[in-house]
């Protein structure tokens, strides 16, 4: 097969979630062997057989990034089941509403723990092995949130800010290892809109519209928009870039 991430062995976390299915099956389409990785093992599962169905080599693993144990054992078996890690996709995370005055300590600890310390472990768990063979890949998905004040998202910008931040830094710690390491802040994706529901956020005609608003495009990303950058970011075609941000987001933050 020739894919564009072909040969290639990729862990994709929050594999089992709507952007991590996609990111998961058009890695697979391009060639890579891939490890989906779930807090929700029956979904990473799921997508494991799916991916295996349609002949690519997949494994699906539940496991909690923020859980060191767990998270490293989950990578040492997709690397044994699949061989040597060369990527890795920073993908698990989890959001919630509320401003500072209003903050909720524990749901605070819950947001950076996943989205900053998960992403530090996961990246943990595959770094040595990748020094080692002085290759590979790091992709973290942050956000626009991390780039711009998102009103009653307090929590969810402080996070992504900080995994911009380690984004880079981490750049300049692997570069001298042959490991790139890069991130994607996608909008909107249509599909975490309609979640917004499950968060309790304002699901009046008027506040989606307005939210619409917001994007000169005029409409909310896809989640295979966003998977084509992170292939992209994944294959060699991108082997220049190490601490880099691909924005993608219809022009929201240009204006
Ligand atoms: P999106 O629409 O952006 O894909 P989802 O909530 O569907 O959002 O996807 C996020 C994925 O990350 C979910 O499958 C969720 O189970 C997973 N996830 C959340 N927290 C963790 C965690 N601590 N460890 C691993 N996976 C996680």
């Amino acid at each position: 097969m020739t894919g564009r991430v072909s040969g290639k062995t990729i862990i994709v976390t929050g594999g089992g979630g709507g952007l991590g299915r996609a990111i998961s099956s058009l890695l697979a389409e391009e060639g890579a062997a891939v490890g989906v990785i779930d807090v929700n093992g029956a979904g990473a599962e799921d997508v494991a057989r799916s991916l295996t169905e349609d002949g690519a080599r997949s494994i699906g693993l539940g496991a909690d990034v923020s859980d060191w144990r767990a998270i490293s054992s989950a990578a040492r078996q997709v690397g044994e089941a699949l061989g040597d890690i060369d990527g890795l996709v920073n993908n698990a995370g989890v959001a919630a509403l509320g401003s500072v005055h209003e903050a909720d300590a524990e749901s605070w600890r819950r947001i950076m723990n996943v989205n900053v310390s998960g992403v530090v472990l996961a990246s943990k768990a595959v770094l040595p092995g990748m020094m080692e063979r002085r290759r590979g890949v790091i992709l973290n998905i942050a956000s626009i949130a991390g780039l711009v004040g998102i009103r009653n998202m307090a929590a969810y910008c402080a996070s992504k800010g900080a995994v911009l931040s380690l984004t880079r830094q981490m750049a300049a710690d692997y570069a001298s290892f042959g490991i790139r390491i890069n991130s994607i802040s996608p909008g909107t994706i249509a599909s975490t809109e309609m979640g917004l529901r499950l968060l309790g956020g304002d699901e009046s005609p008027e506040a989606r519209s307005r939210r619409l608003a917001r994007y000169p495009m005029g409409r909310y990303a896809t989640a295979e928009e966003i998977a084509q950058a992170a292939l992209f970011m994944l294959s060699d075609e991108a082997k220049f870039a190490t601490g880099s941000n691909l924005i993608l987001d219809g022009g929201l933050t240009a204006v």
